[in-house]
């Protein structure tokens, strides 16, 4: 037995794995692509032991089966606890923590009224603090052990971000945003300062405690003059090891806006294509709209696609056709893009995914949502061999939920007949409320018990 080995005991386990080869995908999920991706595997009286030194996953299967192989550890009871992975939120803005909830007509517009002037108060380090401070705090309380975020276009907000991302514990991929051009004064920086202010992150930050990443983040093509586009794929290039995050196809009145100021593009994505901007390390923000030849080449080139449904039914900016983009073959994650996301909690972001399929006649498995919520974000990110599941080898990063701290989901829970039905029920019934504890690498970053 290892030093400081732990087995985390609880009534349930659930987690997706990657396809074994020649072992078949049950056929609940195989719906496209997507099911093709992943198998559920639901254990009852779990063990999960962690490796305290490492923070590593050592074993996991049947609770005595693991206390068998692993000796003479210490055990923690969770009792009637689901352990599940650490949620991945793909795709959300900082600075818009307290924009969520403006009421809007459509994206531009509310980026004009709400958002531009919210994201400005974020050259004030004190506001990025005590913002920063209760961003990471919302997180934690809803199960989030790994997000990637859009910070304000200001440096000092982002190293802000960084600074009380490495004090949460938490893992992240933090962006400062880049705009030089249509937008108000505020919230704009030249392109020169803006990626020597970049240089300055990515040296203090990028691959800080292997828990800490940058994310060259163009907001989208009309807020970035083609100078300031050009030094960011530059800037990417100089990094390769950086990743990289926008926005695309997100609304109808964007597309006109897109190819009234880029008469000449063969479409939207070519745009970020010509610069260099597309590979697989690139993060793509809704793409509700995009085109099959755009899927195609995204597919192609192994960029990811986060689809943000609390955002796309909020502004009413459009139904995702998901199947379609899976059995494109482009990668999809799961986003909550607060502010005009409506909820931190994926569990919310998977209930709504399942709901706007549902509008396509295409309602998604609920293996399908703890997919996109988990293993998809890691596999985004090409950190899935470190997280987005429980499988042994990985870092301990989960979470132990309770059902009876919701009655109506205590209830339902008890007449689901297996643990998909379960999963499900959480699905709809599941918020802040349901998380017990939450671990990353193995520590205990948030116990609810001992809440005050
Ligand atoms: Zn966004």
């Amino acid at each position: 037995m290892p030093a400081g080995a732990v087995i985390h005991r609880a009534t349930e386990l659930w987690h997706v794995k990657g396809p074994v080869a020649g072992q078949s995908v049950s056929s609940t999920v195989r719906r496209g692509r997507l099911g093709d991706r992943f198998r559920f595997e639901a254990i009852s009286d779990a063990g999960l032991a962690v490796d305290l030194s490492t923070g590593r996953i050592l074993d996991v299967g049947e609770f005595a089966a693991v206390k068998a192989r692993v000796g003479d550890a210490d055990v923690v009871n969770h009792g009637d606890g689901v352990i599940l992975p650490g949620f991945v939120d793909a795709h959300l803005h900082f600075p818009q923590l307290d924009a969520m909830g403006s009421h809007g007509k459509h994206l531009i517009q509310w980026l004009e009224t709400y958002i531009f002037p919210a994201e400005s108060r974020f050259a004030d380090k004190s506001v990025a603090r005590s913002t920063a401070a209760r961003f990471t705090e919302e997180l934690a309380r809803n199960g989030v052990t790994t997000s990637v975020v859009f910070s304000s276009v200001h440096p000092v907000a982002a190293d802000v971000l960084f600074d009380v991302f490495d004090r949460s514990g938490l893992r992240a991929v933090v962006g400062k945003t880049s705009m030089d051009v249509n937008a108000p004064a505020e919230v704009l920086l030249d392109w020169r300062a803006d990626v020597a202010a970049q240089e300055v992150l990515i040296a203090k930050w990028h691959g800080r405690g292997g828990r800490l990443f940058y994310a060259v983040t163009p907001r989208f093509v009309l807020t970035s003059s083609r100078e300031q586009m050009k030094a960011l794929a530059d800037l990417h290039a100089r990094h390769p090891e950086t990743y990289i995050q926008t926005h695309i196809s997100e609304c109808e009145g964007e597309l006109r806006s897109v190819a009234e100021a880029f008469p000449a593009a063969k479409d939207y994505l070519s745009i970020y294509e010509d610069y260099g901007l597309i590979n697989e390390r690139t993060l793509l923000g809704h793409g509700v709209w995009l085109t099959d030849i755009e899927r195609e080449r995204i597919a192609d080139l192994g960029a990811t696609v986060v689809h943000c449904p609390t955002s796309n039914s909020f502004l009413g900016s459009g139904l995702i056709d998901l199947r379609k983009t899976c059995d494109a073959g482009v990668e999809v994650a799961l986003g909550s893009d607060i502010g005009a996301g409506t909820s931190l909690s994926p569990w919310a972001t998977m209930l709504e995914a399942y709901k706007l399929q549902a509008l396509r006649g295409q309602p998604l498995e609920p293996e399908a949502l703890l997919y996109l919520a988990t293993l998809a974000g890691s596999e985004a990110l090409h950190q899935d061999h470190m997280t987005g599941n429980l499988e042994p080898g990985k870092q301990g990063d989960f979470q132990v939920i309770s059902f009876d701290a919701k009655p109506l989901l205590r209830e339902r829970v008890a007449r689901a007949r297996n643990p998909r039905e379960r999963l499900f029920a959480t699905v709809v019934h599941g918020d802040d409320r349901v998380l017990d504890k939450l671990y990353v690498g193995g520590r205990c970053l948030r116990d609810s018990q001992s809440r005050s």
